[in-house]
């Protein structure tokens, strides 16, 4: 059994956006996640989080890079093991109501993700759904409504109760509170945090918002345009990160006790295209530590630290 269960090496994602301009989505990401870890994957809209997410589930399969899952490239597998390897990673999406299909009722939804895993009758298929519903606290008695009628955070409760019905190893979360009320959003977290444990599942937990991954993550992953600029433990991110990006997302949450580092504000501007990034580090045109090099030498992604690695010429020490 491989120690890492997820391994992403030099991912690159580039897709058409008309006029004959490509996109750079994704340029040269590697990380990894261990086995029962939850990585936090962190970033602005539209810096290529998602855009991870999706390639990691082969939606489509990227441009270049190899994404290792249990020791095999899903890259280069072929698609009838796709399709065997497919419920061992699932993923939960940002806006759980157009998620789920409207015409779909509840025990329909949750049993046919057991269709890929083989031949199991419908009364077992039935079962396993209530019990199901029972753990993300659906009272099961509602299985034959429909996802219009059920609230936000009741929706993304079914779609992380299908996420899981065919037993996954990985899971991946993509916002998956973001577009909930504050007080749901505690509790759908304490829940992904208990079925963590029941499951023993391994997570990719992908927000804007540090705030929201703090007490979620063991590991987290800071994305800027397309690129990484740092990783390191939850503890180590929080206290003492050295991307002034980094210290710009701290920053921007209020009352959140980051020790006695300086406030590092983002200069005004909007975010640069990943039609055409800036030259150099991608985040000069906002860093207010920019100075000539940043413009002229792409920083190199590099380990700062035992565990800690930085992508910045200037990093906060
Ligand atoms: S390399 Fe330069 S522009 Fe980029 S984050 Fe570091 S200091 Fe800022």
């Amino acid at each position: 059994m491989e120690k890492n269960l997820l391994q992403v090496q030099d991912l690159t994602i580039r897709f058409n956006a008309g006029r004959k301009q490509r996109v750079r989505a994704v340029s040269n990401v590697s990380f990894k996640i261990t086995r029962g870890e939850t990585l936090g994957l962190v970033g602005e809209s539209g810096c290529g989080k998602s855009t991870i997410a999706r390639a990691i589930m082969q939606l489509p399969r990227p441009t270049s890079g190899r994404i290792i899952f249990n020791g095999e490239d899903l890259t280069q597998v072929s698609k009838k093991r796709l399709r065997q390897l497919r419920p061992r990673f699932q993923m939960v999406f940002q806006d759980s109501i157009s998620s789920l299909n409207p015409r779909r009722n509840i025990i329909d939804t949750l049993t046919a993700p057991l269709n890929l895993i083989g031949k199991i009758n419908y009364g077992e298929k039935r079962r396993l759904a209530l019990e199901m519903m029972v753990s993300v606290g659906i009272d099961p008695r509602a299985c034959h409504l429909r996802p219009f009628q059920f609230s936000g955070g009741q929706c993304q409760r079914i779609q992380i109760a299908r996420a899981l019905m065919a037993d996954p190893e990985l899971l991946i979360c993509d916002e998956p509170v973001s577009s909930l009320d504050v007080s749901v959003q505690a509790q759908i977290i304490n829940l992904l945090e208990t079925l963590r444990k029941e499951h023993g599942l391994t997570m990719l937990f992908i927000s804007h918002d540090l705030a929201v991954v703090k007490n979620v993550c063991d590991r987290v992953v800071v994305m800027y345009l397309g690129k990484l600029c740092e990783e390191a433990s939850s503890e180590k991110l929080y206290r003492s990160h050295h991307h002034p990006y980094t210290r710009a997302l701290l920053s921007a949450i209020p009352n959140l006790d980051t020790g006695l580092l300086p406030r590092v504000n983002i200069r005004a501007g909007d975010i640069p295209s990943p039609v055409d990034p800036p030259s150099g580090c991608r985040f000069r045109t906002r860093c207010p530590r920019a100075e000539k090099r940043c413009a002229q030498e792409e920083p190199v992604f590099h380990e700062i630290e035992p565990g800690h690695w930085v992508a910045c010429h200037f990093p906060i020490l």
